[in-house]
């Protein structure tokens, strides 16, 4: 149920994962609207939110359509009507243990790869960093008993 200037509707909307994406800060849902209804059907043959859930588009502003409203043109947030493209990431190994270095909690692979490289100077995965991290203060700890 959603409030449009002619009042309240029953509308179907497109939710997306993404709070905020570059150039909007809150992303909100999107009415889905006769003619992006027509391209989703495109892409993936059924408009049903089965078929919908988990999908990636690709979403773009037509600056020349018609408001039904006063018959002028406006601006509308269209969908592409091609699948935008895989990201694949490239695995990121790591250089002490030679496994793939995984994603942690808010973190992922590249920004772990990230941090280690500027803590260890060498792309490392989150166990390995740990261990390195504890390994030093070991050794202080050794000779500081061996001084005294
Ligand atoms: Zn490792």
């Amino acid at each position: 149920m959603i409030t449009l200037q002619r009042g309240r509707e029953n509308k179907d909307v497109i939710v997306f994962k993404e709070d905020r994406v570059p150039g909007i800060k809150n992303v909100r849902p999107l009415v889905c609207n006769a003619t992006n209804r027509k391209t989703l059907k495109k892409l993936f043959k059924q408009v049903t939110a089965d078929t919908l859930a988990g999908q990636r588009i690709q979403l773009y502003i037509d600056h020349k359509v018609r408001d039904p409203q006063t018959g002028e043109l406006t601006d509308g947030i269209r969908i592409r009507d091609r699948k935008p493209a895989e990201k694949k990431a490239e695995p990121i190994i790591c250089e002490e243990c030679g496994k793939q270095i995984s994603a942690i909690g808010q973190y992922s692979a590249d920004d772990i790869a990230k941090i280690n490289m500027q803590r260890f100077g060498r792309k490392l995965c989150g166990e390995c960093s740990k261990k390195l991290a504890e390994k030093p203060a070991e050794e202080t700890s050794q000779e500081v008993t061996e001084n005294a």
